[in-house]
C-alpha cells in the first residue's frame, strides 16, 4: 500500500480556526483540556477520582517488575485521552463507512507509515485492539475451523492464543503444543519433528515466558519444510527487536504480531507487521496483507479506537528514535545484571540467565512457592508476577516460579547497577521466606519498602512531573 499522506481536503477554517461567515465556535486548548477534564472528573465522580489518583500514585512509588507491563509517556496517555475517542471510523484509511474521517485517515496512515519505519516492514495493520485480537485475526485468515496449529505449550512459555484450550484457538482448531527441553530451551529439532508429523497449516512462534532468544530463521526453514505458515508473535521482545537487539522476524515470518502496551511503551493494542511476504497471494483472494486487513475488520473487529491508534502512532515514533537505543539497551543490561544477581544469591533461573529483558525465577525446593512470593514482595513495593516454569506441577494459582522484566526499570532509567540491586531487594525477601518457618520480618519489610521508595524518587517515571 501507498503510505504518502494524501493532500488534505480543502480547509473551510481561517488561521485562528474560524470558519468564515459562521458564528465562531469556541474550541478550548488541548493542554487547557486535559487540566479541565481532570478538574471535571474530580469534581463530578470523587469516587473514581480517588481511585484514578491512588492508582497513579501507586505506579510512582512501586517498582514494577513485571515482564509484561511498561509505562507510556505522558504524550502517549495524552493521545489515549483525546477527543478521538468520540470518532468512529469503520473502515480503513481512503475506504470508510463514515463521512468525517479525513483526521482519522491521516492519523491512521501515520501510524502505519511510523510502525513501517521502527521494525523495517513492509505493511502494517494499526487496528488490532489488542495483541490477542491481532492473533486471533491471524489465524481467523490462515487457517478454517479444524485446520491444525502448532505452538509453544502454555506451559512452557507459550501464550494463551497460541492453540491452549482455554482459548478459541485451541478450541476451534487442532492445536498442537512444542514445548521446552528440561533445562528450558526450545528444542528445534523436537519442533521440525512435530511440524513434519502434524503438517500444521500454521506455526507460532514467540513467547510469554521465555528469557532466551528465538531464532526466526530456522522457525521459516521448519516452516518452508512442513509447508506452512508462520507467525512471530514478538510481544514481549518487541522494543528488543526494534532497537536490533533481538533478530528480527519481520521479514522471515509471513506475518509478525505484537501487543503495544509492553516494550513498545504504547497503550492496550496490537499491531500486525508484514515483511517481504506482504504482496504475496493470501490464502482466498488478494494480497496476504489484504486478507489480513479483511481479517481484523470486519472478520473479528468492528470500529478501530483512534485514539488508540494515534497513542501507537506517538510510541512508535518513540521506538524509531536515537534515544530507545539506549532504552534497549538498559532493558537487556537489567535483566543481565538481575540474572547474575540472583545467581550469586544461589537461586536457580530457567535456562540459567537471560537474553533478553526476562528473567524467570525457578523456587521449587526452596520452600516457596510463586504466590507467596508475589505476595510478600507487593507489602514492599515490589510487584512481579508468579508464573509457572517448564515441568511445573504446582497449581497454577500458586506456581513455582517467578518472572521478572526490566521494560519499567529500564524506562525510568535505572541501569544494571539499579537493576542489581533491586534484585538484590527481591533475594532478600524470598532468603527470609525460605527461612525454617520463613515469614517478611516486619523491619526487613520496611527497610526494603524505603529502599524501594529511594529508589523511586531517583528514577521518576519519565516525562511524568512537570
Ligand atoms: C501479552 C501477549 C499477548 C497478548 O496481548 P494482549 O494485548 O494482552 O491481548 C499475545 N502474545 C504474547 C506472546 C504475549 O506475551
Amino acid at each position: 500500500m501507498s503510505l504518502t499522506l494524501p493532500a488534505p481536503v480543502s480547509d473551510p477554517l481561517d488561521g485562528d480556526g474560524h470558519r468564515g461567515g459562521a458564528p465562531r465556535v469556541p474550541v478550548p486548548d488541548l493542554a487547557a483540556f486535559s487540566a479541565h477534564a481532570n478538574t471535571r472528573l474530580r469534581e463530578s465522580d470523587s469516587v473514581l477520582y480517588d481511585l484514578l489518583a491512588r492508582e497513579s500514585a501507586r505506579q510512582h512509588e512501586t517498582l514494577m517488575m513485571v515482564a509484561a507491563s511498561s509505562v507510556a509517556d505522558p504524550s502517549v496517555l495524552a493521545c489515549e485521552g483525546s477527543a478521538l475517542g468520540n470518532l468512529t471510523a469503520e473502515g480503513y484509511p481512503g475506504n470508510r463507512y463514515h463521512a468525517g474521517c479525513g483526521i482519522a485517515d491521516d492519523i491512521e496512515r501515520l501510524a502505519i507509515e511510523r510502525a513501517c519505519a521502527a521494525f523495517g516492514a513492509q505493511d502494517a495493520i494499526v487496528q488490532p485492539h489488542s495483541g490477542s485480537s491481532a492473533n486471533l485475526a491471524v489465524i481467523t485468515a490462515l487457517l478454517s475451523p479444524g485446520d491444525s496449529l502448532l505452538g509453544l505449550d502454555l506451559d512452557c512459555g507459550g501464550h494463551l492464543t497460541h492453540g491452549s484450550p482455554a482459548s478459541v484457538t485451541g478450541r476451534y482448531y487442532r492445536a498442537h503444543g512444542y514445548r521446552v527441553t528440561p533445562e528450558g530451551l526450545l528444542d528445534y529439532d523436537q519442533i521440525r519433528e512435530m511440524a513434519l508429523k502434524h503438517r500444521p497449516k500454521l506455526i507460532v512462534c514467540g513467547a510469554s515466558a521465555y528469557p532466551r532468544s528465538i531464532d526466526f530463521a530456522r522457525f521459516r526453514e521448519i516452516a518452508d519444510e512442513a509447508n506452512a505458515y508462520l507467525l512471530a508473535d514478538i510481544s514481549h521482545i518487541a522494543g528488543l527487536v526494534a532497537a536490533g537487539l533481538h533478530q528480527s522476524p519481520v521479514d522471515h515470518a509471513h506475518v509478525t504480531t505484537t501487543s503495544t502496551y509492553k516494550q513498545l511503551y504504547g497503550p492496550r493494542g496490537g499491531l500486525i507487521l508484514l515483511g517481504r511476504e506482504a504482496r504475496r497471494p493470501g490464502p482466498e483472494r488478494g494480497t496476504l496483507a489484504a486478507t489480513l486487513r479483511r481479517a481484523v475488520f470486519p472478520f473479528t473487529q468492528g470500529t478501530p479506537d483512534l485514539a488508540s491508534v494515534a497513542a501507537k502512532a506517538r510510541a512508535l515514533a518513540f521506538v524509531a528514535s536515537p534515544d530507545f537505543a539506549e532504552v534497549a539497551k538498559r532493558l537487556a543490561d537489567g535483566a543481565q545484571a538481575i540474572a547474575e544477581r540472583l545467581l550469586d544469591r544461589g537461586f536457580r533461573l530457567v535456562t540459567g540467565g537471560t537474553d533478553t529483558h526476562m528473567v524467570l525465577l525457578d523456587l521449587r525446593g526452596s520452600g516457596v512457592t510463586g504466590d507467596v512470593a508475589e505476595e510478600a514482595l507487593e507489602a514492599c513495593g515490589i510487584v512481579v508476577n508468579r508464573n509457572r516454569v517448564p515441568g511445573d506441577t504446582t497449581p497454577v494459582r500458586v506456581t513455582g516460579g517467578l518472572r521478572l522484566g526490566t521494560n519499567t526499570l529500564a524506562a525510568r532509567g535505572m541501569d544494571r547497577t539499579v537493576a542489581a540491586e533491586c534484585a538484590d531487594l527481591v533475594a532478600d525477601v524470598l532468603t527470609a521466606l525460605a527461612a525454617p518457618g520463613g515469614s517478611l520480618p516486619d523491619d526487613l519489610r520496611d527497610r526494603v519498602r524505603t529502599r524501594v521508595g529511594e529508589l523511586c524518587a531517583a528514577h521518576p517515571l519519565p516525562g511524568y512531573l512537570p
